[in-house]
């Protein structure tokens, strides 16, 4: 990723104006925050290729689109993703609103954000709802390829549904999602992390177990011992490793109901031909789970390799003051997926059908008809501006990736025609009829 200036640019500070009057020194250059990136225009056609392929994915499975703030009050996410977490502990950028002393947060993920406007909005007073978001997410870790502090997720959440033909469903919509983007080295771990219960049972062997160990633990989990000993299964520690691998695994001891939760999950998935492994270390990072967790990773993107993780979070809404209501959902990181297209050889392109170089005043507005009729049709069309010689406007349509180049000068105004020269296949340039343009140009699209 990149910045979009260029060294030599002029750039403006908020001082700027003082700084630069009578000849003192430059500005200095001001520079995107570490950890939040520009997606240039040569990268986001990848960008929107995942984007668009998602928006399809979505409305295939009958998800609607649900837009939330990108800023909510700090408690939203205090309560509903568990203090006892990173997120919450270390990663969240929360800031006092200057005018009133309200303690407001850049959201560090979507679902809490989601929750709170179907309880304020009474969204499933009716019936239950399907719905999708996406956009960026902040959270203060340590940037490195695949992790940023801004970073962009797609999100699905089903609120208001209880068995686990959603969970299933919404597993399958990755599956299509991934099918649909060609990305290979992708594969699924599911766990049932049981009802609060469940845990609660659990959560007294964890502690002995750990206590045991207590020895390899690092301070984070040496805090979490007794406030959530289920985190100290996502530690990352090298030391904790073998103790996490010989911890009692809570899937064994789930109660009847949510055993049975995870049998018809597993069911649907192996009816739809879907590969998993029940991973039961899998807890994810957020407090709001219960039953099913899932995440699909890749061995291609090394330490970063979770795509997409999700599940179950029956008490969610109950937490941030609603009703029950059983959901479940996921989140899909954006620029992890845009990684792995690249890294297996991906591409998209934004290129336009035609470039239309002109000389002359009467040419300058044949070409802007000339490119509006072929908009009518659909059609995507830059009109060089800016001057300069025809053949210093041929290296632009070249460089613009243009399928044609249309070109007009006095001698096509005159005879009410184009010159149509392809750009990206060894054929002749010819004279053609501007009623005729836009088929020509259309039949040398890539
Ligand atoms: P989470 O909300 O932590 O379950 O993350 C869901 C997905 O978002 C992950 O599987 C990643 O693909 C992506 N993701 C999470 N954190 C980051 C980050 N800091 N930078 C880039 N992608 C991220």
């Amino acid at each position: 990723m990149s910045t979009t200036e260029k060294p030599g640019s002029q750039v403006i500070s908020p001082r700027g104006s003082d700084t630069a009057a009578g000849g003192a020194p430059r500005a200095t250059r001001l520079q995107a925050v570490r950890g939040m990136n520009d997606v240039l225009p040569d990268e986001a056609p990848l960008w929107q290729r995942v984007e668009d392929a998602a928006r399809t994915v979505f409305a295939q499975y009958g998800y609607r689109n649900l837009r939330v703030p990108v800023v909510e009050a700090t408690a939203l996410f205090v309560r509903g993703i568990g203090d006892a977490t990173d997120i919450v502990e270390k990663e969240m950028y929360t800031f006092a609103d200057r005018l009133n002393g309200d303690s407001l947060t850049l959201r560090p993920e979507a679902t809490a954000g989601i929750v709170r406007a179907a309880i304020e909005h009474s969204l499933t007073y009716e019936r239950p709802q399907r719905v999708w978001t996406m956009g960026p997410m902040f959270r203060h870790e340590r940037p490195q390829k695949g992790r940023y502090r801004q970073f962009h997720q797609l999100d699905a959440e089903a609120l208001g549904f209880e068995g686990p033909d959603v969970d299933a469903e919404q597993i399958m919509m990755l599956a299509r999602l991934w099918k649909a983007l060609g990305l290979a080295d992708v594969s699924l771990k599911i766990n049932s992390i049981g009802d609060a219960d469940d845990r609660l049972r659990h959560r007294a062997l964890l502690i002995e177990h750990f206590e045991r160990h207590r020895d390899v633990l690092d301070a984070d989990a040496e805090r979490r011992l007794h406030a959530n000993p289920l985190r100290l299964l996502d530690s990352k520690h090298p030391p904790m490793q073998e103790a996490i691998r010989l911890a009692p695994r809570l899937i064994d001891r789930i109660g009847a109901p949510a055993r049975a939760h995870f049998e018809g999950l597993t069911a649907a998935l192996d009816a739809a031909g879907i590969a998993y492994e029940v991973d039961a270390r899998l807890v994810r990072g957020l407090d709001y789970y219960n039953r099913t967790v899932f995440e699909w990773v890749t061995g291609a993107l090394g330490a970063q390799g979770a795509i997409a993780g999700g599940g179950r979070y029956d008490g969610l809404a109950a937490l941030l003051g609603g009703k029950p209501m059983p959901a479940c959902g996921y989140a899909c990181g954006i620029e992890r997926l845009v990684l792995l297209l690249r890294e297996q050889g991906g591409t998209a392109h934004d290129a336009p059908l035609a470039y239309v170089a002109h000389a002359g005043d009467a040419a300058a507005r044949m070409a802007l008809a000339v490119a509006e009729s072929l908009r009518d049709r659909g059609h995507a069309v830059v009109v060089h501006a800016g001057g300069g010689s025809l053949k210093s406007q041929m290296k632009r349509a070249d460089a613009s990736g243009a399928a044609v180049a249309l070109i007009i000068g006095d001698d096509e105004v005159a005879a009410g025609t184009v010159t149509l020269k392809p750009l990206r296949v060894a054929a002749p340039q010819s004279a053609v009829a501007v009623a005729d343009v836009a088929a020509r140009a259309a039949s040398y699209a890539a």
